[in-house]
């Protein structure tokens, strides 16, 4: 048996490779895909002591299954990392240099804008095939048709079908890594197999949510079949694979196919979206205890990225789901960013999102701490949309003046206060998450004597 390269410290997660039944009594069995976490380091460095799901622990092979870690902040991943976008055919020359048959890449067709143009090397030349895209279809011979680039190289990679060569190898895009390798480096990467899809039940920007089973339990699964938004899908995962927290949704893996595209796959959220849940249940089932509880899930969650430097950027009651069990989970990790990395704007939540974020692009924590105020409100006003009766355009003028929104009916003095500290104009005065995690365990303390 191979030594493992290093030792995994206790809490390490990993994933199996293969089956292990397990020979002594003290073994833990387990099958390919289960999620195992070390315990402890034994003597011998080939073994450690694990536990499983449910909590059983035993000992288990260390070349048995593969550390599970972040996807590198730095790459850039990319599900089409051969797609060189707007460069003519001679930079595509340069790039299939030196000639190296298979070697291939798609780029934007210059002669037929809307159109692309599928370049190989062949025999020491490269030849420039045109890819016609019409009615929503791409093809190059108009025989064989495909939706998308992602399944047009697949079925060139399986066979040459008419080009000069199978595609062997793709000309990366520099500083890119493709996304399913990198997935599966990390170990995050689930087999289509073990997933069955059940079905709808949620509608997201990107794509539609499915519930589904994953090895016997409940997941729910955001698929996603288009090229341009399932890279943003990529940027979502790959920070989900970052964070880990009782109070965000746990990512469990990602599929990547190149014939029916994208897959997450979370923890299923029972409840739904903590605004529907607020909605639809309203003042007479949910107490004061228990919204506070959802205030303080959140807040618990946001102190966490706070300290590991992750700015959300859309933090609302739309974004935090709600377990079986009544947990408030945030999600939608689509827009969070390493704090060093926020910038760009794009659309933006007008009513959650801060002065400063608006006007200059300014994302921090202290921006997430505004929002969190706005969900506070939407929290105890039972899933109102914020700034009722003000006109959309004006919104953004009246807060810039200091304009803050009246305490919502019932609710406790003390959380009031703390909604209006977020809402500070200066972001230096706002208060941090560990500091409104301190505020809000008091109230609770106060309020309900726990
Ligand atoms: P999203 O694309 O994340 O905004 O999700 C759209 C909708 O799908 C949400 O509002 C939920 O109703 C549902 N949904 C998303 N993720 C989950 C989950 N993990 N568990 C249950 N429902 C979910």
């Amino acid at each position: 048996m191979s030594t493992s390269p290093t030792v995994w410290p206790p809490g390490t997660e990993c994933i199996a490779k293969y089956n292990f039944q397990g020979t002594a009594s003290q073994d833990l069995p387990f099958s390919k895909g289960d999620v195992l976490t070390i315990i402890e380091v034994t003597k011998d460095p080939n073994w450690y002591k694990a536990k499983n799901k449910v909590e059983r622990e035993g000992i288990i092979p260390a070349n048995y299954v593969q550390k599970r870690e972040g996807v590198r902040s730095s790459t850039k991943l990319s599900l089409m990392p051969w797609f060189h976008g707007k460069i003519t055919r001679e930079q595509a020359e340069k790039l299939l240099f030196p000639p190296d048959t298979g070697l291939y890449l798609v780029r934007e067709s210059t002669n037929y804008p809307g159109d692309y143009t599928l370049c190989v090397s062949c025999d020491g030349k490269v030849e420039h095939y045109r890819i016609i895209y019409s009615d929503s279809k791409l093809s190059i011979d108009e025989e064989a048709y495909f939706d998308n680039l992602m399944q047009l190289v697949e079925h060139y990679t399986k066979d040459a079908d008419g080009l000069c060569t199978r595609l062997i190898k793709p000309k990366l895009v520099e500083g890119t890594v493709a996304a399913v390798d990198e997935f599966s480096r990390s170990g995050w990467s689930l087999n289509m197999k073990d997933l069955k899809i059940l079905q709808i039940i949620g509608k997201g920007e990107f794509g539609d949510v499915m519930l589904g089973e994953y090895r016997g339990n409940k997941v729910a699964v955001k698929c996603i079949k288009h090229d341009a938004t399932a890279q943003a899908f990529v940027a979502e995962a790959s920070v989900m694979t970052q964070l880990r927290h009782k109070n965000l949704v746990q990512l469990l893996g990602v599929i990547v196919e190149d014939k029916s595209g994208l897959y997450i796959v979370t923890e299923y959220m029972g409840k739904g979206s903590l605004v529907d849940y607020l909605r639809s249940r309203g003042r007479s089932v949910l107490g004061g205890d228990c919204l506070l509880k959802f205030c303080l899930d959140v807040c618990e969650a946001m102190e966490y990225l706070e300290a590991n430097n992750f700015v959300h950027r859309d933090l609302a009651a739309r974004n935090v789901l709600v377990s079986d069990d009544n947990i408030a989970k945030v999600s939608d990790f689509g827009l969070t960013k390493e704090a060093s990395s926020v910038q760009d704007t794009g659309k933006l939540p007008v009513k959650w999102t801060s002065p400063e974020a608006l006007r200059e692009k300014k994302f921090s924590t202290k921006s997430d701490v505004w929002s969190y105020g706005i969900l506070l409100w939407e929290i105890y006003s039972f899933g109102r949309v914020p700034y009722p009766r003000i006109p959309l355009k004006d919104v953004v003028p009246r807060v810039e003046k200091g304009y803050k929104m009246e305490s919502p009916d019932g609710c406790p003095a003390p959380v009031y206060e703390v909604m209006k500290r977020c809402w500070h104009l200066d972001p230096n005065q706002r208060p941090s998450f560990k500091q409104l995690l301190e505020y809000l365990q008091q109230i609770k303390k106060e309020l309900y004597h726990r």
